[in-house]
């Protein structure tokens, strides 16, 4: 007899860690999530007769072997993402480039980020403390003229002040690495020291191929939607359990089980999995009070979904804007990927828009469509001729989920009070945040469910 698991979340960190137990013999897996759907954020909504994503969702630079399970799930429905990306900073495009692109700076300013840059190389591996937040990283990264513009990007951006996250809040954001000169010269300065060949960029096409990674998106025509609906039966078909749409009720330990109660179950597990970031509902079963909200910046979004027809819509995957004061962050040409083109040849794009909460814009999100489409054609996303034939602007006050400063420790601290009140209930760590991390991440679960 195999042992009994519960994975609660059935968004993709509880598909992984699932994929992962599904492997152990005998093995019986349930999945609970509170929402009547799978995949969590990664299921798409229906919009205007689309499916339209939350945003950009790809399954982009996972590892060959979680492509592989996602060819399979999808039976071979899946295309191939060929990335297409652009970035816009001081009101200059760069194809081929998602991260800003610092090189239309005067070039007083780029000879000073390249001074700074060398200083910093030369220190290396000399023992700075580690920084304590972004702002500090990413000054130790690209110097105080780089680093200062980027923490002001990100900032526009996530609504919050660099010097108040955690330095690990980096890797969700497109500001890992500095390109602030044409490419002959980055690949120059990257060559000439590991430092600076660890921090800077250049486009890809002028590095060539750098891994082995694989970008790919589920072609049944309901875009990220068309996985999760693939996804959910192809673990039935392999004996998980679904409890969807379920309110978790109670939380005990009995007879060396522990029992979890919904509405319409009750299920005698050896562990319980937790894997999604509701420390509050998972501490307030357990019986205490706990809740880590405070140390979590949501970043704020509008999110519009723009239709006009196919052939106005410019050949790209997606482009990130950076001009100060623009509307628009990232916009997709998710219909197009997604194979949506409806029988009047209409699809459309999407544009995630970062707009603080309680903002004109966010009170008057209905009318915030006229400025995004005339940034999306002042970018060039769609050609000047383009109608807007239809729109959605819905208010999303948390999209990007950041580590406050003192987040660690909170969590530390959970987990501590979690280890005294219930051993065998596993909090999965959330910071893992691209689906390559997650996958990555949920190679480790068998090890803490038997440890
Ligand atoms: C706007 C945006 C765009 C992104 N784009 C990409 C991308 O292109 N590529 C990429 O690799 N990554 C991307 N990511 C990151 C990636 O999508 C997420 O990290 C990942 O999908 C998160 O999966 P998850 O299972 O942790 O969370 P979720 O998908 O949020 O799933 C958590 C699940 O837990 C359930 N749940 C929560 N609390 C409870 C409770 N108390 N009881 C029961 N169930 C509960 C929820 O209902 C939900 O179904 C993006 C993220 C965002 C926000």
């Amino acid at each position: 007899m195999g042992k009994v698991y519960v994975v609660v979340g059935a968004g993709f960190r509880g598909f992984c860690d699932t994929l992962q137990l599904i492997g152990e013999p005998g093995a019986k897996i349930h999945m609970v999530d509170r929402e009547p759907f799978f995949g969590g954020i990664s299921c798409s909504g229906k919009v205007k007769d689309f499916w339209v994503d939350k945003g950009v969702h790809m399954f982009d630079g996972i590892p060959r072997e979680l492509a592989d399970n996602v060819t399979e799930v999808m039976g071979g429905q899946v295309r191939t993402i060929d990335f297409v990306s652009m970035s816009a900073f001081n009101g200059h495009l760069t194809d081929g480039f998602s991260l800003p692109d610092l090189s239309s700076l005067p070039e007083d300013t780029k000879s000073r980020i390249t001074a700074e840059l060398k200083l910093l190389a030369a220190d290396a591996g000399k023992g700075s403390p580690e920084p304590r937040h972004l702002r500090g990283l990413l000054q130790a990264r690209y110097g105080a003229t780089a680093g200062g513009i980027f923490a002001g990007i990100f900032q526009s951006i996530y609504d919050i002040d660099a010097s108040l996250v955690q330095p690990d809040a980096l890797s969700k954001t497109s500001l890992g690495r500095l390109k602030h000169l044409d490419d002959p010269l980055m690949l120059a300065l990257k060559a000439s020291d590991p430092f600076l060949d660890a921090v800077l960029a250049a486009r890809r096409q002028a590095l060539g191929k750098v891994d082995e990674l694989v970008s790919i998106y589920p072609d049944t025509g309901q875009a990220m939607r068309g996985w999760c609906l693939r996804a959910r039966k192809w673990l039935e078909d392999r004996g998980v359990a679904m409890c969807l749409g379920q309110g978790i009720e109670s939380i005990e330990s009995t007879g060396g089980k522990l029992r979890l109660k919904t509405g319409a179950h009750t299920i005698d597990a050896d562990r319980i999995i937790w894997t999604n970031d509701d420390t509050q509902a998972l501490a307030g079963l357990l019986g205490f009070d706990f809740d880590t909200h405070d140390w979590i910046s949501g970043t704020p979004m509008l999110f519009a979904m723009l239709i006009t027809k196919a052939d106005h819509i410019k050949d790209f995957t997606y482009l990130q804007n950076f001009n100060s004061g623009g509307k628009t962050y990232r916009t997709a040409c998710a219909g197009i990927y997604s194979g949506q083109i409806d029988a009047d040849g209409n699809s459309f794009v999407t544009c995630e828009c970062p707009t603080p909460i309680d903002s004109e814009r966010w009170n008057n999100h209905h009318e915030a469509h006229h400025a995004i489409w005339q940034e999306c054609k002042a970018l060039g996303i769609v050609s000047p001729g383009a109608e807007l034939t239809g729109h959605a602007v819905m208010r999303l006050p948390s999209t990007f989920k950041l580590a406050k400063l003192g987040y660690d420790e909170k969590i530390r601290e959970f987990q501590a009070e979690l280890g005294r009140r219930m051993r065998g209930v596993i909090f999965r760590d959330v910071k893992p945040f691209f689906r390559r991390d997650i996958y990555l991440d949920s190679l480790k679960v068998r090890d803490l469910v038997n440890a």
